[in-house]
């Protein structure tokens, strides 16, 4: 756990968050890792959804690995934070059982998947044989995306980890 949390110096935060904001929170992810799924279902080799099923695997293992080094060190670990993960951390690994730096690295899946989603789908859509769906599953992830920013800063306003951690969106706002 960083150093201030565990000495308990921490700036004003949320100690938990409501259960609507936990499911709604996880069913935006939900939907934009199920969207980027279906915008690369076309691609198939021997008639399997190849890029699809990688895609699937590839969220579950680094879903997995983040509870554990990012989460298991976290001021959340155990508590419910504004996904519930700290919660559902504490149920697979023990305390501080991960290491900070690659949670870090594995953090990046946050911020390269939703480009490279976004041009394999306007690729998929030009090359291949799509149907209408496959637009309106673009729009409605470049839609799902923008709407995140405000979402994810509203969270990272509450957190007590938004003064260390990388990935805050309101890291400078100490009060
Ligand atoms: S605030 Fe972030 S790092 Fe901490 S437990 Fe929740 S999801 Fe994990």
């Amino acid at each position: 756990m960083y150093a201030p949390y565990r000495c308990k110096i921490v700036p004003k935060y949320k100690q938990s968050f409501s259960v609507t904001c936990i499911i709604g929170e996880n069913l935006l992810y939900l939907s934009m890792w199920f969207l980027a799924g279906g915008l690369v279902w076309p691609v198939r080799w021997n008639g399997w959804p190849i890029v699809t099923i990688a895609w699937a695997v590839l969220v579950l293992v680094v879903q997995v690995l983040l509870k554990k080094h990012n989460c298991s060190g976290c001021y959340y670990y155990g508590k419910t934070c504004h996904l519930g993960w700290g919660k559902l951390s504490s149920w697979m690994f023990e305390q501080d059982s991960g290491d900070p730096k690659t949670g870090m690295r594995l953090s990046w899946f946050y911020i390269i998947s939703p480009p490279i989603f976004l041009l394999a789908g306007l690729l998929v859509g030009i090359l291949l044989d799509v149907g209408v769906w496959h637009w309106i599953f673009l729009g409605v992830y470049v839609v799902l995306n923008v709407l995140s920013f405000p979402i994810r800063k509203k969270g990272c306003g509450l957190c007590a980890m938004r003064a260390v951690c990388p990935g805050s969106a309101v890291r400078l706002s100490r009060d």
